[in-house]
């Protein structure tokens, strides 16, 4: 019998799927890692398990503990999966910009969630750090993985996604194109990928509202770079030790607006139904290949982080994306319409 003996062994191994419309202009070769093949929809299930792992195996995560981890969402699905078929519970605490969708399926799955303001310094009491911290201190036998400075987050992707990419492009890869949100993704892959072929490129991908570009590019930690914005999973107002920036070679900004529309475009052209940062990661490897003028000679990869089931109240709502000036009235025009 052919069996997964629990939910956890089914995460990894997503398919690497080639892009046909969007990126038809261009001759060179553009293929995402569709990561919603994960159980918990995200490439978070993949650092989630080996965070709880690592955590086992150094003792510091013991029978019938508590995970208490800040996360804007993704993270705590894989952690609240894994945790399921290991038998810990878990806290979360993310803050409140995140989608309602996401904090409803993390109680969906057992875990208790607590909402913090996303407008405070990372050093605030209130700050979603911080109030993690405090209940890890607070809460006997719990564990906190802060997924932004552990290194198992990307060793996860070292050991995994970036293996994966090698062997599905038969070591052809020539970009390699993800998000930068804590860095594991992007850092994990690109270590590996670079240690095979250190002529590939890397590009990681930010937001407007984020320290990681100009840092890359000065040297300075930037607090003028900070400001609000609205897409999830990627960029940060602080330094995470998992971005390791000697494993970018550029960053390329994408706005809310260009990853809105290009997350649209990835359901309707493509019939990958995905993320807010996927249509960044995506609206990024175009923008970096255009100036770059690759051809046909190259191969790009792109992580798309997670699913769009997650934003339907967001970029998939055509009124929410009118009310933000991200789609045109006459946009709208629909069948119904025509006849009345
Ligand atoms: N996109 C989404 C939707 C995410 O949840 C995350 C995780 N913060 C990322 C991108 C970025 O991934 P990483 O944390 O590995 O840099």
């Amino acid at each position: 019998m052919k069996y997964c003996n629990n939910i956890i062994e089914t995460i990894g191994n997503t398919p690497l799927i080639r892009l046909n419309s969007i990126p038809k202009h261009l001759s060179a070769n553009f293929y995402v890692k569709a990561e919603y093949f994960n159980p918990g929809n995200s490439i978070k299930d993949r650092m989630a398990l080996k965070m709880v792992e690592d955590a086992e195996s150094k003792g510091l995560l013991k029978k019938g503990g508590t995970i208490i981890e800040a996360t804007s969402g993704n993270t705590g699905m894989g952690l609240a999966l894994v945790a399921i078929s290991k038998g810990y519970k878990c806290i979360f605490t993310v803050s409140d910009k995140q989608s309602r969708e996401k904090i409803d399926i993390l109680r969906a799955v057992g875990a208790e969630v607590i909402v913090c303001p996303t407008n405070v310094h990372p050093s605030d009491p209130k700050s979603y750090y911080s109030v993690a911290r405090k209940l890890n201190e607070e809460i006997p036998n719990s564990f906190y993985p802060n997924q932004y400075d552990n290194s198992s987050n990307a060793e996860a992707h070292y050991l995994t996604t970036g293996p994966e990419i090698w062997e599905q492009t038969e070591g052809g890869i020539t970009h390699f194109v993800a998000g930068v949100g804590t860095g594991g993704t992007m850092c994990g892959t690109s270590k590996f990928l670079k240690e095979k072929n250190p002529s590939i490129t890397t590009v990681g991908v930010d937001s407007y509202g984020s320290v990681f570009k100009k840092y890359k590019e000065t040297g300075e930690f930037d607090e003028n770079e900070i400001y609000p914005y609205m897409l999830e999973g990627i960029g940060e107002d602080i330094l995470p030790e998992n971005v390791n920036f000697e494993l970018i070679d550029h960053f390329v900004k994408v706005t809310d607006k260009d990853a809105a529309i290009y997350s649209r475009r990835l359901a309707r052209e493509e019939g990958l139904f995905i993320g807010w940062s996927c249509g960044a990661a995506v609206a990024g490897a175009i923008d970096y290949a255009e100036r770059n003028n690759l051809g046909k000679d190259d191969h790009v990869v792109i992580i798309l982080p997670d699913h769009g089931t997650r934003y339907l109240n967001k970029i998939y709502n055509d009124n929410w994306m009118k009310d933000h000036g991200f789609m045109e009235e006459r946009d709208f025009a629909t069948a119904s319409d025509l006849i009345k």
